[in-house]
């Protein structure tokens, strides 16, 4: 649908969308209430629309926007995963939003008990031990993390270690967490089948290590078959290892990073454990420690004494405080409901299915499209360009473009960086047999339209308010105010 007007546009003078009751106090000028300096004495330029105006202009304008309530979201690395309505339900309650931060420690005993049980059940799907609560987003969850391995080392006499060793797969906030808290980054490569290079890993690590920051599944989709071998590798260079849960809907109730040899991780709430999130947030970032690192987190955590929560403050080390008070509170709120409502097994059956999802549309778009690595995926899978590409006339913008026709918003594209002409899918758990099936009859019908018609993939989008921006101007050079008569 094509609709771009502004509320200015259907402005006609004289007509309005509201009604005032009666006046019942003596009328005044304005300018017998407000000194005269202050009082603007040009006529406002305001829309003048009716109600009706008003509904209709917002609702064209919501249509636009392309959320999960709208249709197919299989953007790989972010989780666009189902957000069940009863978390809303919940956030909103009276109890959880017309409390303050400031309180009395002893009225809001019901917000500290959520927290606390979100702090418990976060460190028992990552087996962790501790988990502060304030990071206000995944990257944020890396920083912190990564200072507080920072401050331990520095306690330990290990000054030395000022390297951060990232794969070559890794998200883009790896490597910048890593420098902004005044490392130096250490690029680990791949091997051919998309995993860590052990061999690489061992000539990389030195008495300079301070840790390993992965994904696991990494970014690919894949997962680190070499785990044990990795950890064991960086812990006997004298390294921790950091997990970067971005991941998490793949091995929810299968496996724990704790487990896996990880001393620190960050979840994102807002990816795993279903919250709405896109363009920019909102979100959250924990991050579970080891016991050994429970001294240098962000201080208070809650703690729970009896029958009575309480913050404690009581953290030797800790790094300071990195959000005021205690974080996204609504995030937690949504994570919890949904974790006590799946329980274990929910959360097991949640990336079991997520895994077979991801495997089915692989499976049906390998004929069409590359395979960036050829193996049994996890939770996501990325494809490398269509394997017939009018001899590199076509790209994968020009596919994800043309997806949009079909009313599909498009999977990540061109990342990671490792894989030319990514396309990264990522279905989620959530999503039938059919809607499923029809994505792969889009991307066929897609593959087809490459061999036939270029023209109608290069054109792509075609029904799109906006067709084919520069991307770089769009996003750096903003137009957010209107000239009227422009
Ligand atoms: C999304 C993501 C991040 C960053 O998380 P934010 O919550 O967006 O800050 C880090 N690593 C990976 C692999 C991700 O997919």
């Amino acid at each position: 649908m094509k609709y771009n007007k502004l509320i200015f546009d259907l402005s006609t003078p004289g007509r309005t969308g509201y009604r005032l009751p009666p006046l019942d106090v003596e009328e005044k000028e304005l300018s017998d209430l407000l000194p005269k300096e202050i009082l603007n004495e040009e006529e406002l330029d305001l829309p003048e629309v009716s109600e009706v105006d008003v509904i209709r202009h917002y609702t064209n304008l919501s249509n636009l926007n392309f959320g999960l309530d709208t249709g197919f979201y299989p953007l790989g690395s972010c989780t666009m995963k189902y957000n069940p309505k009863i978390n809303e339900d919940m956030a909103s309650l009276a109890g959880m939003t017309a409390i303050h931060p400031m309180q009395d420690i002893d009225e809001v005993q019901g917000a500290l008990q959520v927290l606390y049980d979100a702090q418990k059940y976060l460190c028992e799907v990552a087996g962790m031990d501790y988990m502060t609560l304030q990071p206000a987003a995944g990257a944020h969850g890396e920083i912190t993390a990564i200072m507080v391995m920072k401050k331990y080392l520095e306690d330990q006499g290990e000054t030395q270690r000022n390297e951060i060793i990232v794969p070559d797969s890794a998200h883009g906030t790896n490597p910048a967490t890593a420098v902004m808290a005044g490392f130096k980054v250490v690029e680990v490569k791949s091997n051919e089948m998309g995993r860590v290079d052990v061999e690489d890993l061992k000539k990389v690590v030195s008495d300079k290590t301070a840790g390993l920051m992965l994904t696991n599944p990494n970014t690919l989709g894949l997962f680190e078959t070499d785990m044990k071998e990795i950890a064991d590798i960086v812990h006997d260079a004298g390294g921790l290892l950091y997990y970067d849960g971005a991941n998490a809907n793949a091995i929810l109730g299968q496996v724990r990073p704790g487990d896996m040899g990880f001393d620190a991780i960050h979840f994102n709430v807002h990816k795993t454990f279903s919250t709405p999130h896109g363009g920019g947030g909102p979100g959250t970032g924990p991050v579970g420690v080891k016991a050994f690192l429970k001294d240098y987190l962000p201080k208070p955590i809650v703690e729970k004494d009896g029958d009575n929560y309480y913050l404690d403050y009581d953290i030797k080390h800790s790094i300071g405080r990195v959000k005021d008070f205690n974080g996204h509170f609504g995030i937690y709120i949504r994570g919890l409901a949904y974790i006590m409502a799946m329980g274990h097994d929910g959360l097991k059956l949640a990336s079991s299915l997520a895994v077979l999802n991801a495997n089915y549309l692989q499976h049906e778009l390998k004929d069409h499209y590359k395979l960036a690595v050829d193996d049994i995926c996890k939770h996501e899978f990325v494809l490398a360009g269509l394997k017939d590409d009018a001899d590199g006339q076509l790209t994968t913008n020009d596919v994800a473009k043309r997806l949009l026709d079909k009313g599909y918003h498009p999977p990540t594209v061109y990342f990671p960086l490792i894989v030319p002409e990514a396309l990264m899918i990522e279905p989620t758990e959530t999503e039938s047999k059919q809607t499923l099936d029809s994505f792969i009859k889009a991307m066929k019908e897609i593959a087809e339209e490459a061999k036939e018609d270029i023209d109608i993939l290069l054109e792509a989008p075609h029904n799109a308010p906006v067709r084919r921006p520069d991307e770089t101007k769009a996003a750096k050079d903003l137009i957010l105010t209107y000239q009227k008569g422009e």
